[in-house]
């Protein structure tokens, strides 16, 4: 077997700080650092600078081309490549990048969503460089990663508002920091998102136009065997499978990609990478490039890797993690509980911070992962319900009950705690109770986030999660900064911070009924069900003023946001209406008509031969499919209408609840007349590859 060389091959793309340091010169690369972690304007002779070393490098590597990536709204990222080549007066060309091209890039906006952000007349945006997050080498081309904007300044992407809330955190936490005498450069947020995703045969994948349209199966009856048997999750990985792990390891490895662990998940045919974590853009843009060079290296083996939240009904759909810290310029993670009390109440300050601030922005913490896929799975008791709650484990959570109540905490010293004073008694991290049905969840030294779908940006729940915090820090810093007595200020904030917050937290089971009315009828939180129900929230008042206070958002920026979510919504539903009645029409109803016919044949020419057969299979089999061409016909005939009727609708939400109301439900009834079909036919006659074949041809 060949033998790799890690270390060598890790990063080999990237032009990261070893590369910085070692071809630039000190005072460029000094000036460099300065804004990579100081947030300093860039010079332009050092952006010239910068930008020779890059090409030499980049052309080194065999690049001919660069572009500046951004994540546009859409979803996935964009890139425009222009080549380096100048022409030479002798004839030849020369290999050319300037500092200006290295800062920044004008695409043509003009066809990427902007919600009405960009009037037609100004569809010009620019990109800008963002030097925190490293350039790397891709397809022979050089990619800078930049933030994307109108040239009214309004973000067009989801970087932009993403350095936007670290800012806010940052500001905010450095304050409280200050408070317990420290100083540090910079508070950043980091995340390891876990990610999940489906392989399947490639060839197989293209015989379904609903996988091909929609990255989902609309149609299809369950198989014998699905996922009860549990006997895939952390099974052994298949040969093909694990070649494609190994040549996407190496793939992501190059692109300084830290792909950490990799097995197979609950459903058959279903995998999950996590990364080791890292500063949240950097993580954000990584996720992006893993998901994209998931799919990449999956066609290299024949196979094609389903990013989508639920490829297929009936097994888990997929989901992605967002562990989330907070940690200094000096390696502190402020969600560690620290050794001495003094360590200790600064740790619960944060925690409260996270508590009040997950308390008072349920909703855009929902809204911020909802997506017409991922509807189909909050709530569906394969992954965390709609509804928002903290989970923080037995101990951690006897630990604040006693500091509310000023009882002794069971266990420890029997003391009743005053924060700064006594020691936090020591707990364990929760290991054996992972609770997996809660929605965010305190994990030892961070927090998860487990409601994200698997095609996802983490960008937007980020924003969200950074902006809410950022809040709750700006209140504690305001009436801290001004405390007579911060001790006993800060015990108290905290007992209060408590008392009113929790309501959110909660440690049971969160996939039961009870627990769905005793959160939405007793505590008053919030559930929010569908992308329809969520998405509005972003405009009400309270939000607007919070995300606008700590500008993360303009109030034309989330105008321009919720309405292009509610679009995208729509296309995506629309799209599988469509298909659907595609498919009906021009494949499933003519293929049970074939089947019929070969029954009917059947039985007439049994009968013609002999006076006894009863023909028992073939007419009940016959007069069964006959009803259910009727119903499907039917049921095709009101989905079309259902859309049809969507273009009369005054505007978006209208689209939008019209959907969630009419279209959806006549989608459902539609394929369960058809996977009925299913059962009923000859495998041979039906026209798509079962699921059985889908779910479980990979060897
Ligand atoms: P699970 O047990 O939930 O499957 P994994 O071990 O697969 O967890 O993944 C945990 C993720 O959390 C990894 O990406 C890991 O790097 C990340 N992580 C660990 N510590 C932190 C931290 N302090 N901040 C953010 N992410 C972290
Ligand atoms: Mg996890």
């Amino acid at each position: 077997m060949e033998k790799k060389n890690v270390p060598e091959l890790f990063g080999s793309m990237v032009f990261d700080d070893r590369v910085m340091r070692a071809r630039l010169s000190a005072d460029v690369y000094r000036s460099l650092r300065k804004t990579i972690d100081e947030n300093e304007k860039l010079d332009e002779a050092v952006a010239e600078a910068v930008a020779t070393e890059m090409r030499d490098w980049a052309v080194e590597k065999g690049a001919t081309h660069f572009t500046h990536w951004f994540q546009p709204l859409t979803g996935v990222t964009a890139e425009k490549h222009d080549s380096f080549i100048a022409p030479a007066p002798d004839g030849g060309v020369i290999m050319e990048f300037s500092g200006k091209e290295l800062i920044k890039g004008e695409p043509d906006a003009s066809s990427f969503p902007s919600g009405g952000l960009r009037a037609t007349f100004e569809a010009r945006g620019y990109t800008a460089w963002d030097p925190t997050s490293y350039a790397f080498i891709k397809d022979h081309t050089l990619c800078i990663p930049t933030a994307f904007c109108s040239y009214s300044g309004d973000a067009l992407d989801k970087k932009t508002p993403l350095l936007r809330s670290m800012q806010a955190l940052d500001r905010q936490a450095k304050r409280i920091l200050k408070l317990f005498g420290k100083e540090v450069k910079y508070v950043r947020t980091s995340v390891g998102p876990e990610q999940e995703y489906f392989l399947i045969d490639k060839e197989m994948f293209e015989q379904r136009p609903d996988l091909v349209y929609t990255g989902r199966t609309l149609f299809g009856a369950m198989p014998p065997k699905g996922q009860e048997l549990d006997d895939h999750y952390f099974g052994v990985i298949k040969p093909r499978v694990t070649a494609f792990m190994e040549d996407l390891n190496d793939e992501l490895w190059k692109l300084g990609i830290l792909a950490k662990t990799e097995h197979n998940e609950v459903a058959p045919a279903q995998h999950e990478l996590a990364p080791i974590f890292s500063t949240t853009n950097v993580a954000t843009d990584n996720n992006q490039l893993t998901m994209e060079i998931m799919q990449k290296v999956a066609r290299k083996h024949g196979l094609v890797c389903l990013l989508h939240e639920k490829p297929f009904a009936g097994v888990n759909g997929s989901g992605k993690h967002n562990n989330w810290s907070m940690a200094t310029d000096k390696g502190a993670n402020l969600l560690s509980p620290g050794e001495t009390p003094h360590e200790n109440a600064q740790f619960l300050l944060f925690l409260c911070a996270v508590i009040q601030a997950v308390d008072d922005y349920q909703d855009l913490l929902r809204l911020s992962v909802a997506t017409a896929g991922n509807d189909h799975r909050l709530g569906a008791n394969e992954a965390p319900p709609a509804i928002i709650s903290v989970f923080l484990g037995d101990e951690l959570s006897g630990i604040l009950d006693s500091i509310k109540n000023d009882t002794p905490y069971q266990g420890a010293e029997k003391v009743i705690m005053k924060l700064g004073v006594h020691s936090l008694p020591r707990f364990s991290r929760d290991t054996t109770d992972r609770n997996r049905t809660s929605p965010f969840a305190f994990t030892g030294n961070k927090f998860e986030f487990r409601s994200l779908g698997s095609s996802n940006s983490i960008a937007c729940c980020n924003i969200m999660l950074n902006a809410a915090v950022a809040e709750s820090l700006k209140q504690f810093a305001d009436r801290l900064e001004n405390a007579k007595d911060f001790q006993s200020d800060l015990h108290e904030l905290i007992k209060e911070t408590i008392k009113k917050h929790e309501r959110i937290l909660f440690n049971g089971n969160g996939y039961t009924d009870e627990w769905v009315k005793e959160a939405t009828e007793q505590r008053g939180l919030s559930n929010l069900k569908t992308t329809v129900d969520a998405m509005p929230h972003l405009l009400d008042q309270k939000n607007k003023d919070m995300l606008m206070a700590h500008k993360v958002f303009s109030e034309t920026e989330l105008n321009s946001r919720c309405e292009i979510m509610l679009e995208n919504y729509c296309k995506t539903v629309n799209i599988e209406g469509l298909t659907m009645v595609d498919m009906v029409r021009k494949n499933y109803l003519p293929a049970i008509e074939r089947y019929l016919f070969s029954l009917a044949q059947t039985t007439s020419l049994m009968k013609s031969v002999s006076g006894n057969v009863k023909c028992n299979y073939e007419i009940t089999t016959m007069e069964r499919l006959s009803e259910l061409t009727d119903y499907i016909l039917e049921r095709v005939k009101d989905l079309e209408k259902a859309l049809e009727d969507l273009k009369a609708c005054d505007g978006v939400l209208k689209t939008a609840e019209a959907i969630r109301d009419d279209v959806i439900p006549k989608m459902e009834h539609l394929r369960k007349h058809v996977d009925e079909a299913e059962m009923l036919c000859s495998e041979k006659c039906w026209p798509f590859p079962s699921y059985g074949k889908l779910l479980f041809s990979v060897y």
